[in-house]
């Protein structure tokens, strides 16, 4: 996330604060100051708040050492004034394995309670809340005390069934497994919704700012993965054959090409990146349009394709999957196309417009998956 330094390590992920943060510090200090006209009430109200992100952070540790173990890599961890959040490579496919990473949160805080609830007592902590937090809380015992509350309503906070929180999570892991993931996902985001409208205007009517904008989070959050997860579900087995410019529709150069041939084919047809082959039909290279620009303005202009071509280009199977391997290999190569080959022969070229097409179209029945096969406008290109 854009905004977040690190500051520190654990079990291979990256503890990060995001600088929105300290807004939130400085905010509860200056309240501290007001409420007890006192440096003092400044610090306890900030110690408050770092005391319960820590807690958050472990509750996010809790997620995240879950999922490492069922094999998911988890990136980092980030501090927002709203809440942790864990980064993961990817999401628990099984609604079982979901379901362990998603109660292990809370289950940190519901261990951490009686911890601080215990400790604060023996410490001499009365069990009350403070009259007043921010004029000080008399002993460490009563600080304590107060932190064991505070996981409590960590807990029961983040089980509330208002998906994304964990609550929801739960309930869509409970669903999926009777109803599929993309209707899981639609009901339990709705009812996520719902929830954050009313904290929105419990937040907005009871003057809690704070809990008005993890609604605004709340609400984002459940219609964003609402839309993943059904873009996911609907494009899932395509395979890279199934949209990709078929040979006939792709038009190839060679080594042997000028410069200029290769520009009047960007200048007049809709390819923009060539696959170059020899005499023989062998892929020996791309030439994409960024080379082609850039030559144009150079007084290499005159030379051929060889002299400009990439080689070395990674290649795609036919039968690849299109968006675990294709977009993938895509998005790591930085390439816009990729030659699909089939026991090494050029079949075709998989675009990144060839992906999108894919995912806004959704499934398509089986006969008609061969968008290729269909009059689009890559009909012109093919000459
Ligand atoms: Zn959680």
């Amino acid at each position: 996330m854009g905004g977040s330094f690190k500051i520190g390590r654990f079990s291979g992920i990256d503890v990060k604060v995001h600088w929105t943060f300290f807004l939130l510090l400085a905010f509860f200090a200056f309240i501290g100051y007001q409420a007890s006209g006192s440096a003092v009430g400044a610090l306890t109200a900030t110690l408050v708040i770092v005391a319960l992100f820590l807690c958050v952070l472990l509750h996010e540790f809790g997620h995240s050492l879950v999922a490492q173990r069922l094999g998911i890599e988890i990136h980092s961890i980030t501090l927002l004034p709203i809440g942790g959040v864990s980064n993961f490579e990817s999401l628990p496919e099984k609604p079982a394995d979901e379901v362990k990473v998603t109660v292990a949160g809370p289950l940190v805080n519901v261990v951490l309670a009686p911890i601080f609830f215990g400790v604060g007592l023996l410490l001499g902590a009365v069990p009350s809340m403070p009259a007043d937090l921010f004029t000080g809380f008399g002993s460490v015992g009563q600080f304590l005390f107060y932190l064991g509350y505070l996981n409590v309503v960590l807990a029961v906070f983040n089980l509330i069934p208002a998906f994304p929180l964990d609550g929801g999570r739960i309930l869509r892991a409970l669903l999926a497994s009777r109803l599929g993931a993309v209707r899981a996902t639609d009901i339990s985001s709705a009812v996520g919704q719902l929830f954050a409208l009313a904290f929105f205007l419990i937040g907005l009517l009871g003057g809690n700012f704070l809990l008005a904008l993890v609604a605004v989070f709340i609400y984002f959050g459940a219609t964003g993965e609402a839309q993943m997860v059904r873009q996911q579900e609907q494009t899932r087995g395509l395979s890279v054959s199934d949209v990709m410019g078929t040979k006939p529709r792709t038009e190839t150069v060679t080594p042997d090409h000028t410069f200029g041939q290769v520009l009047d084919s960007v200048i007049h047809g809709y390819q923009e990146d060539f696959p170059v082959v020899d005499e023989s039909g062998k892929l020996v290279g791309m030439i994409t349009r960024d080379e082609i620009m850039a030559a144009a303005h150079s007084p290499q202009r005159y030379s051929s394709v060889r002299d400009l071509m990439k080689t070395n280009v990674p290649t795609i199977s036919s039968q690849a999957d299109l968006f675990e391997d294709g977009l993938r290999i895509l998005q790591q190569s930085g390439l816009r196309a990729l030659p699909v080959t089939e026991n090494g022969e050029l079949v075709g070229m998989l675009t990144i417009e060839d992906v999108g097409q894919a995912s806004l179209l959704g499934p398509l029945p089986r006969e008609m998956r061969r968008l290729d096969d269909r009059a689009t406008s890559r009909e012109t290109a093919s000459r």
